[in-house]
């Protein structure tokens, strides 16, 4: 056991410990600290602070994601996306205001049901998608920087995966991502790599077979 100061209040770290979340093992300090407003409470009726109990959604194995700003910070379940695509689409170049847009995907459990500290500094939009479906965009409350995106079917229920933007996850590797729409692609593709006209055959996450007109 540990204790440090942060921002000049006590905060006590004990060791990990071990929880069961979303059927998933994963590991996450805890920290035990008390709030100035406990403190507050303690001076007014002399008793003991009341502690909150603040643990990181971290999983040491899982990739660091960051927007520009760093408010929105959190970590992935997968120590490596399950693909990383750029897409060429246009609603991809409208949303990044650029050329194309990468999105690398990872299994949502372990991100979602956000953590409602994370849930809080996220802003949603909503979008319609091809057949009924709906795209859930995150981003970042303060800096405006997506942050990722989450399919629900047209029967309302969200995909297994979560495509994140792949600028904001640190050490991606960026080998071997896959061209996908490049019938509207603005720029040359290059050579070598993998690529299609329109959606990827196989996409993580999709409940059934290839959709033609799907975008990402
Ligand atoms: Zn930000
Ligand atoms: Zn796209």
């Amino acid at each position: 056991m540990a204790l440090r100061f942060k921002k000049g209040l006590p905060l006590l770290t004990v060791p990990k410990i071990r929880l069961l979340v979303s059927g998933h093992q994963h590991e996450h300090s805890v920290f035990l600290s008390f709030s100035p407003k406990a403190k507050a409470e303690k001076s007014h009726r002399g008793g003991l602070p009341s502690a909150f109990i603040r643990y990181s959604s971290s999983t040491p194995k899982g990739m660091e994601v960051k927007c520009q700003c760093g408010t929105i910070s959190f970590s992935t379940s997968n120590p490596s996306p399950l693909s990383v695509y750029h897409c060429h689409c246009i609603e991809c170049q409208k949303q990044s205001s650029s050329a194309f847009g990468t999105s690398a995907i990872f299994p949502a459990d372990g991100i979602f049901p956000l953590h409602p500290e994370l849930k809080a500094k996220l802003r949603i939009w909503t979008r319609p998608s091809n057949e009924g479906r709906a795209m859930d965009c995150y981003f970042c409350g303060k800096c405006g920087v997506r942050v990722m995106h989450r399919i629900r079917d047209a029967d309302g229920r969200e995909r297994d995966t979560v495509s994140i933007k792949g600028g904001l996850v640190e050490g991606l590797n960026w080998k071997g991502a896959k061209h996908i729409y490049t019938r509207s692609a603005v720029v040359p593709i290059p050579h070598g790599v993998e690529r299609c006209d329109g959606a990827p055959e196989e996409m993580e996450g999709r409940k059934e077979g290839k959709r033609k007109t799907d975008n990402t």
